[in-house]
């Protein structure tokens, strides 16, 4: 679109499609907070917005793929096409080369410039110009209350962002910056908030939420400290956290899985790799060793926990040996979920400068080991679980069907059959069955546990 045909263009409605992790998500809900803000109608169909909002991962190399053939196509569209802005980690990672490939995107605004949406789109409203807003450091100034979701019940609420990790394969610590712990009073208002617009679960997000609190000492208070807080909010029935560094798991953030009501026994426990030379290559500070030790405090602790992980096969220098490990420990500990993926080099980190020397069809075959077991495990597992009586919190109905769907504390979907009055309860369901990963259960004739 020329300079002037962008002046004139007047902003009704605005699409958003996000990409990767519950952060993403989650930064989505402040944007579309904002453009209500603005005036601007949220449409379901691309086809009739006059913004469109690619909100972008760059974990992978498959994930960029895929948003830059989506945006591109757009392209192809020139005449009255809609305003495009790109967002998130891609934004952050590849700044004004998005332009360079994709002449047809007017803005760019990356992953600390949340709040800067409506003056950017002010900018290019005024100017016709592309622009870019891409700041390194991390932005004080959202406004979580502002943010806007789609979901009654379940809620994302942020509590750090950034990472110091430096995983050798990851780009995040450099597209979302040093970690950032959010005040626990705001994070406490917010629950409260939420608690009493009729949200039933949290779940608190950071690229590694057991770091929190630890950029600013003077506050004097850790995650677990955060987690007794928040437990204490009248009408938050369960709260989860996503996501955990093993090595910063403790024993006191195990103990409040154990003595706290409102935490969920589920605790995301990314083991990445099952050898200790490649954890080291990987740089994720801890060993094979004081991995298990973790694992089996925890189960000690909490024996009803559920475990999840995320696996990278064909590492630069895994040996089948190696890979082996990473099979046979993912056998003894019987995760319950698991992100398996097959290793891509991202441009910008240590290991991009490394040989990506496994060949693509032996990732491939691991990766298909690994997702095998998986499967074998979960049938397993979920076998384990019929005749069995769950607390289930009940969040949505199934499709057009009178079967609704909710989540057990461990994370694990069930489907059943009950009324809508019931959405936004917490309920007891007798697994029946299981198909794929999802159980089959009925409900019991038990009175609610905790009214919407
Ligand atoms: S802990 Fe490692 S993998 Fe996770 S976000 Fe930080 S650098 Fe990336």
């Amino acid at each position: 679109m020329n300079t002037d045909a962008l002046k004139k263009r007047k902003l009704k409605t605005f699409f958003v499609r996000t990409y990767g992790c519950q952060m993403n998500e989650l930064d989505s809900e402040l944007m579309v907070g904002a453009l209500e803000k603005r005036g601007l109608t949220r449409v379901r169909e691309e086809t009739e917005a006059d913004l469109l909002l690619f909100n972008t991962c760059s974990i992978r190399d498959l994930a960029e793929r895929k948003v830059m053939g989506k945006i591109g196509q757009l392209g192809r569209s020139k005449k009255n096409r809609p305003i495009i802005g790109v967002t998130g980690c891609m934004a952050n990672a590849k700044k004004e080369r998005i332009f360079r490939k994709l002449p047809h995107v007017d803005f760019v605004l990356g992953t600390n410039n949340i709040s800067d949406l409506n003056s950017v789109l002010d900018e290019v409203q005024e100017t016709g110009r592309q622009t870019l807003k891409v700041d390194t450091t991390f932005e004080e100034n959202i406004n979580y209350f502002d943010a806007v979701r789609d979901d009654p019940i379940k809620a994302y609420v942020s509590i750090i962002r950034g990472c110091d990790k430096y995983c050798t394969y990851c780009v995040v610590p450099y597209t979302r910056g040093k970690e950032v712990s959010r005040p626990p009073h705001e994070i406490e208002e917010e629950c409260i908030r939420l608690a009493a617009s009729g949200y039933k679960e949290i779940t608190l997000l950071g690229q590694n939420v057991n770091s929190y609190g630890k950029d600013q000492p003077q506050w004097n208070e850790l995650f677990h400290d955060l987690l007794y807080r928040l437990d204490k909010i009248d009408g938050i029935e369960r709260i989860r956290f996503m996501t955990s560094h093993p090595c910063d798991i403790t024993i006191e953030l195990m103990e409040a899985i154990r003595d706290l009501p409102s935490l969920c026994e589920f605790v995301h426990f990314p083991i990445q790799a099952g050898s200790s030379r490649i954890l080291r290559k990987m740089n994720r500070r801890y060993t094979l060793e004081s991995y298990l030790e973790k694992v089996e405090l925890l189960r000690k602790l909490v024996p009803s926990v559920a475990l999840g992980t995320d696996i990278i096969v064909g590492f630069p220098t895994e040996t089948e040996e190696e890979f082996q490990m990473t099979y046979d420990i993912f056998k003894q500990i019987r995760y319950s979920v698991a992100f398996l993926f097959s290793y891509s080099a991202r441009k910008g980190t240590p290991a991009y400068r490394w040989k990506d020397d496994i060949p693509e069809e032996v990732k491939k075959e691991r990766l298909h080991r690994l997702m095998e077991l998986n499967q074998e495990i979960n049938n397993e597992l979920m076998q384990d679980l019929i005749g069995t009586e769950l607390e289930v919190l009940v969040d949505r109905p199934r499709g057009d069907e009178t079967q609704l769907k909710g989540r057990t504390r461990c994370w694990r979907k069930v489907i059943f059959s009950c009324d809508d009055s019931l959405i936004g309860t917490l309920q007891k369901v007798k697994v029946t069955g299981f198909s794929h990963q999802t159980l089959l259960g009925e409900l019991l004739p038990s009175p609610s546990l905790a009214m919407a």
